[in-house]
């Protein structure tokens, strides 16, 4: 069969334009399997990881299968090392030494966060009232809270106790444990409710969690199904009332990930921001050795401006490259000069249904491979790392040299929006930074929507540059 011939001008605009391509149509069969093999194994990371605890225990666990020990400030270190640091419970450092001169290579970062927008249970929550038991809650993160009602929810947190003890609670997710819920008014008597704007279809202090309604059998007293609800909760965990006072509770979706679409292309699940960033970057420094220094970063507090502890403000991640580079022999700031780091985070993907908040040439496409926000923040770029010429060209070259389908984006359109992530924390240690992630749909909703060929083409991503 004979091609058809090329004209001049067509054979010119192929070598000159640029074009963003579907990574499904570049990939080769096989190549479309390792798309979707490499997304089973990250269905069950985001099943099991519903808060930054659990998604921390599981990177502790699978480096620990992998031959990485546990780290302390103050170790020696030597190349070939293989070593994860747990802070808190609530986020993780993994991390290679390579064989490279770590001043004049630096580290190779990928920083990601394993926290996501929920609803957080207060410090004194339980009461009864109308025939049912609520708890009440303060939501976590930039949620739109009318989603979260008439839906099934689970809870996940950690309680100590009046004597120091710690007790894990998980419900919701067996299918044998109930969930719970939040109330919605029927659309019968919703006429006042509809007409509200957006933001106060549903306000925060109407996020109350449905959580029991058997009654404590004893005529003589009152609020007798909190009471049955303590009883559960004394039996099952040794907890009193006053132990919710050093407690963390979280309500989130119960429901599990599932394949979206006859042709399961994409799929969708709780915590996509950014856990379906944080799992390639776990396994691409867990699964692959490396001439460089590798160090992946699965943090805490994103979705609340990466405050406190565990947050990526803390100064518990630059004492770790300080003291790694200590540990090397190696001058830390001749270090973080020579360092780079990927800022793993996802962006908005482009959404036909929703075209007016979009600029359709630099908005992230579905399916068209991970991408790279050369800046964030919003009206004028404000309070983003803004990368430069020279650090995007290097990654590119990266990419383009190592086969990896990527594009670029910005989140929405000029002055209709805007984010952040914690690239311009690393930045700030001097440290050449650019975001890169997963386009998503729905982002903060409890049920996100990604394609499976850009999670593995952001696995791919890191893998370029780890190599
Ligand atoms: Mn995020
Ligand atoms: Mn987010």
């Amino acid at each position: 069969m004979s091609e058809k011939v090329k004209t001049e001008g067509a054979l010119r605009q192929e070598k000159l334009s640029y074009k963003k391509q579907n990574y499904y149509e570049q990939a080769s069969e096989k190549e479309r399997k390792e798309i979707f093999d490499y997304a089973e194994g990250c269905k069950d990371f985001l099943n099991y990881c519903k808060t930054e605890r659990e998604a921390c225990a599981y990177a502790v666990k699978a480096a620990i299968e992998k031959g990485f020990t546990e780290y302390k400030f103050g170790d020696t270190l030597k190349s070939g090392d293989k070593r994860y640091f747990v802070n808190r419970g609530k986020s993780v450092v993994l991390f290679r030494i390579g064989s490279k001169n770590l001043e004049e290579d630096g580290l190779r970062i990928i920083a990601s966060h394993i926290d996501a927008p929920r609803i957080d249970v207060k410090q004194n929550p339980l009461y009864e009232e109308a025939g049912m038991c609520f708890l009440k809650t303060h939501y976590y993160g930039g949620i739109k809270k009318y989603q979260w009602t008439a839906t099934p929810l689970a809870l996940h947190g950690t309680v100590i106790l009046k004597d120091g003890t710690q007790r894990d609670i998980c419900v919701g997710e067996d299918e044998t444990d109930p969930v719970f819920y939040i109330n919605d008014l029927l659309p019968h008597l919703g006429a006042d409710q509809m007409a509200k704007s957006g933001g106060k279809v549903i306000e925060g202090e109407q996020l109350n969690v449905v959580v029991g309604g058997l009654p404590y059998e004893d005529k003589e007293i009152k609020d007798k199904i909190k009471l049955n609800v303590l009883t559960i909760l004394n039996e099952n965990y040794g907890m009193v009332e006053e132990d919710f006072l050093s407690a963390e509770l979280c309500v989130v979706p119960a429901f599990r990930t599932r394949d979206i679409g006859f042709d399961r292309a994409l799929f969708a699940s709780y915590g996509h921001d950014d856990r379906i960033c944080a799992y390639p970057a776990m396994t691409a420094v867990l699964d692959n050795e490396s001439e460089h220094t590798v160090i992946t970063m699965l943090v805490d507090k994103e979705e609340i401006g990466s405050e406190g502890t565990t947050g990526m403000q803390s100064q518990v991640y630059e004492d770790i490259m300080e003291e790694i580079s200590l540990a090397m022999g190696a001058n830390f700031r001749k270090v973080r000069m020579a360092s780079k780091c990927l800022s793993s985070d996802v962006t908005a993907a482009y959404d036909p249904n929703f075209p007016e908040v979009f600029e359709k040439m630099n908005a992230a496409m579905i399916s068209c491979g991970t991408c790279m926000s050369k800046f964030t923040g919003a009206r004028g770029k404000g309070g983003s790392n803004d990368a430069s010429a020279e650090f995007v060209g290097e990654i590119r070259k990266m990419f383009n040299e190592n086969g990896v389908i990527w594009q670029t984006a910005e989140l929405g359109k000029v002055d209709i929006g805007g984010g952040g992530t914690v690239a311009k924390f690393t930045a700030k240690l001097n440290i050449d930074t650019v975001d890169l992630g997963v386009p998503v749909i729905s982002m903060h909703s409890p049920y996100e929507l990604v394609s499976k060929a850009d999670l593995y083409s952001t696995y791919k991503a890191f893998l370029a540059f780890m190599k």
